[in-house]
């Protein structure tokens, strides 16, 4: 984060505490500048460098904080929202991601504060849901930045574990702007079920449709599914080494654990997750019928 601003977020009405990092050395007034997602701001002039603040945020809770004391001239051209991405961009995927979280989490897909979610921002950065936070409840709080290589961005909050999962989609599918991590009961049976054979090949379904690039029933649709591991980085070379094989790639189940599904914005993120859920209870149900 650039020099003097700071970023602090908090949901509506509540009472946010932030601890001005501006030069001690300054004997001004300080003037700070809180900018929210609707481009509004508003000044307060203190002199101390802790402040405490009640204001009805704007429905993401984001705000940006700056130094602008004139003692520091520099500090007067800074924009309202210095943050390395667009904060109002953020507000609105955070939205767009505790909105389908809450859904899928009404589902059942996401127990145990299980699963994760995330939105592009920009060619660099990614929100994502932090670790361990209950799916069915996500405020902005629980949404954090990072970039492309998992660094946290602006904020001390912790992503969740399979983060690098998430970004590798982002890096190697430029088009994507929504990636979705479930735990539904048939994700995970069926990544059981078809371990052995590493991929579950769907053949016949007019659902299949639902699939990016999937025009008819006849077509074949392969989704693999590869072992789990803690180690995120043997996850990350399993899917590079199907893709680097040229080997279409709209999702993938891991054996015991659940399903990874994509798109180019959430609605179609959603509806390539939701097809391959059917499309599992399907074969599943096939197996159990013909036992
Ligand atoms: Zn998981």
């Amino acid at each position: 984060m650039a020099g003097n601003d700071m970023a602090v977020s908090g949901k509506p009405g509540r009472v946010t505490t932030a601890t001005f990092s501006g030069p001690r050395s300054c004997r001004h007034d300080q003037a700070i500048a809180a900018g929210n997602d609707r481009g509004q701001s508003t000044r307060w002039s203190r002199s101390v460098f802790d402040f405490r603040l009640r204001r009805a945020t704007a429905a993401s809770g984001a705000l940006s904080y700056h130094h602008l004391c004139s003692c520091q001239p520099a500090n007067r051209s800074q924009a309202i929202n210095s943050l390395p991405y667009d904060n109002a961009v953020l507000a609105e995927r955070a939205l767009a991601i505790a909105d389908n979280a809450r859904e899928l989490a009404a589902l059942g897909w996401t127990p145990a504060t299980s699963s994760n979610f995330s939105m592009r921002l920009d060619p660099r950065h990614v929100a994502v849901t932090v670790s361990g936070r209950d799916k069915g409840k996500l405020g902005a709080d629980d949404i954090m930045v990072v970039d492309l290589e998992n660094r946290p961005v602006a904020t001390s909050a912790r992503p969740s574990a399979e983060t690098a999962l998430h970004t590798q989609v982002y890096r190697r599918f430029p088009a994507v702007g929504a990636v979705l991590h479930t735990h539904s009961r048939a994700q995970s049976v069926a990544s059981r079920l078809f371990a052995r054979a590493g991929n579950v090949r769907f053949e016949g379904w007019e659902l299949q449709k639902a699939i990016s690039g999937h025009h008819t029933h006849e077509s074949v649709l392969d989704l693999p599914v590869f072992p789990n591991t803690q180690e995120m980085s043997e996850l990350v070379s399993r899917v590079d080494a199907w893709l680097d094989a040229g080997k279409p790639l709209h999702g993938y189940l891991i054996d015991g654990h659940g399903i990874y599904a994509w798109g180019v914005d959430m609605a179609e993120a959603r509806r390539h997750l939701e097809a391959f859920e059917f499309l599992l209870n399907c074969e599943l149900d096939l197996r159990r019928l013909s036992a």
